[in-house]
């Protein structure tokens, strides 16, 4: 993952504050005027009258209302609340109140051009945790500052990222650290925790992380969990080396006696179907252990990353030119291209290259959307995985492009999402309409798993379902404030129709915002009204708290 500069452009930073101290000398005047109101201490500013509480902690549902004053919930009752104790009322009988939905993998990189985040927000999300796969800002204080400033549509937090650490103090070096690059990499580490980061996210799988051995990791992870932090993994393999990834995050968690995030966790590739069978089994024997392991998923058969995962990563050391110059060579041509052929005969390649299809791709934007079989039918060439391999390299040295990857199977999907400590995460980038072929889940992953996996085809309950995005997220980040609705709690909040929300962009038409979701609340601002933007940008950034 490469890091980009981003710039800050200004924005209504000031203007819900603004609008919100209005409300309330609104309210109080309103207040003063009707004298048969309760008090202006006890006035709401926002009343979900009727709904169908779920509640977060998979506790069942129960019909209720939910007052909320200010960022917190003042007031969850069973009974109903007078409607004229609040300034608005938000009528939803027949509807589910829930908690906003925290997604535990998101590609934030974008936030600073979209700080509305519309295509998460109307997913119902509330909270994202950014820098994952071992990417992200870096330093991490001046970027959470221009998030601050930038008037969020939603709250963000960070994980602090192995790659980008690695890659600043050792470049794109294939080897191990000296000890002073080690106790540099450290130092990165604890002053992305100070800063406010809540872990570490390693992606093993991708350059320069590929680099490092087991031992680098955790004495990095034990610097994140002397100060409260999470270690979240893009595992090293994801495919035949699925089990010994899954094996080194369990052995990271032990070492670094820090709590564990699977993300994303499938079994790629045709031979590997099936094999979640054994992956949760492991799972559930390191909790049994005493290791903290969970899972998150998005709820597609297909993934999305960069073309260069189908290339050796020991040929991508030190940047392209390096691969440009060993694509010179005849022996270490033949060896990279043996890699690419058997990644995709075995890896993300899935053995047909039919299933590896173009998102983004800046140097040829005709292929966006088509496959590697379209590409070399295009070329005039054998569409096989053994005639197709040096487009891979080719594309990579044209700058390489974005890739959804079908290489997932249904049953995995489904039997991962049922596991009682997996949650849900989109992995989706940031993205509005316009802009390239997303993997649909940057759209869709929430009402999906609402839709498709709750609704259709029952795979959870709704309690379990909603658990699983609300509760379960912000217990692993020690946020005892989210992902509930409770008294005293973050008004972060969202009222959708169990009867219809569903997600609508595929993989051909991805930049399509799901439907029946009609509110969502942010600190107790509506982002979301009756199924529309209103424009308000009351989000957060968080800050991890940890004392030493
Ligand atoms: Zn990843």
């Amino acid at each position: 993952m490469k890091l980009r500069v981003h710039r800050w452009t200004s924005t209504l930073a000031g203007a819900s504050v603004f609008l919100h101290t209005v409300a309330v000398v609104v309210t109080a005047l309103a207040v003063a005027a009707r004298p048969v109101r309760s008090q202006a201490s006890e006035a709401y500013d926002i009343l979900i009258r009727g709904a169908t509480v779920v509640d977060g902690t998979g506790s069942a549902r129960f019909l209720g209302d939910v007052a909320v004053r200010g960022d917190r919930i003042a007031r969850v009752s069973r009974t109903p609340i007078d409607p004229r104790s609040a300034r608005t009322v938000i009528e939803a009988a027949g509807r589910i109140v829930a908690p906003g939905f925290i997604d535990m993998h998101t590609h934030l990189d974008p936030l600073l051009r979209l700080p509305a985040a519309e295509s998460h927000v109307r997913q119902g999300v509330t909270l994202a945790l950014g820098g994952p796969d071992g990417g992200g800002p870096l330093p991490i204080r001046p970027y959470l500052d221009s998030a601050a400033r930038a008037g969020l549509g939603m709250n963000v937090a960070f994980l602090v990222g192995h790659n980008a650490i690695r890659e600043r103090v050792m470049g794109l070096e294939n080897r191990a650290p000296t000890p002073a690059e080690l106790a540099r990499m450290e130092a990165l580490v604890a002053d992305g925790m100070n800063d406010g980061a809540f872990g570490l996210s390693t992606g093993l799988r991708y350059i320069p992380g590929f680099y490092s051995k087991t031992d680098e990791v955790v004495a990095l992870a034990r610097v994140a969990a002397a100060r409260g932090g999470i270690y979240t993994s893009h595992l090293r393999e994801e495919g035949l080396g699925l089990f010994e990834g899954v094996a080194e995050a369990i052995t990271i968690g032990r070492e670094a006696h820090i709590p564990v995030v699977l993300t994303h966790h499938k079994a790629i590739g045709r031979q590997m179907w099936g094999q979640s069978v054994r992956t949760l089994a492991m799972v559930d024997s390191a909790r049994q252990a005493g290791v903290d392991v969970m899972i998150d998923q998005y709820p597609y058969t297909a993934s999305q990353t960069s073309l260069s995962v189908l290339i050796p990563p020991w040929a991508l050391a030190n940047g392209d030119s390096a691969l440009a110059r060993r694509m010179k060579d005849p022996v270490l041509r033949d060896s990279i291209v043996r890699g690419v052929i058997a990644f995709l005969l075995n890896d993300r390649g899935g053995g047909d290259i039919r299933r590896v299809q173009f998102g983004r791709v800046t140097w040829e934007p005709e292929l966006e959307g088509k496959t590697l079989y379209d590409w070399a039918v295009m070329r005039g060439i054998p569409p096989t995985p053994e005639a197709a391999a040096p487009l891979v390299v080719e594309g990579e040295l044209n700058g390489g492009a974005s890739m959804i990857y079908h290489v997932i199977d249904e049953g995995d999907v489904r039997r991962i999402m049922a596991h009682p400590q997996t949650m849900i995460a989109s992995d989706g980038r940031l993205t509005q309409p316009g802009e390239g072929q997303p993997h649909p889940r940057a759209y869709g992953t929430f009402p999906r798993v609402l839709g498709r996996y709750v609704r259709d085809l029952g795979v959870l309950t709704l309690e379990e379902g909603v658990h699983k995005m609300t509760g379960m997220p912000a217990a692993r980040l020690g946020l005892a404030d989210y992902g509930v609705v409770r008294e005293g709690a973050m008004a972060d909040l969202v009222i959708f129709d169990a009867a219809t929300i569903a997600d609508q962009a595929t993989f051909t038409a991805p930049h399509q915002y799901p439907v029946g979701i009609g509110d969502v609340l942010v600190n107790g601002v509506r982002v979301v009204a009756d199924g529309a933007m209103t424009g308000a940008r009351p989000g957060r950034v968080l800050r991890k708290a940890h004392s030493r």
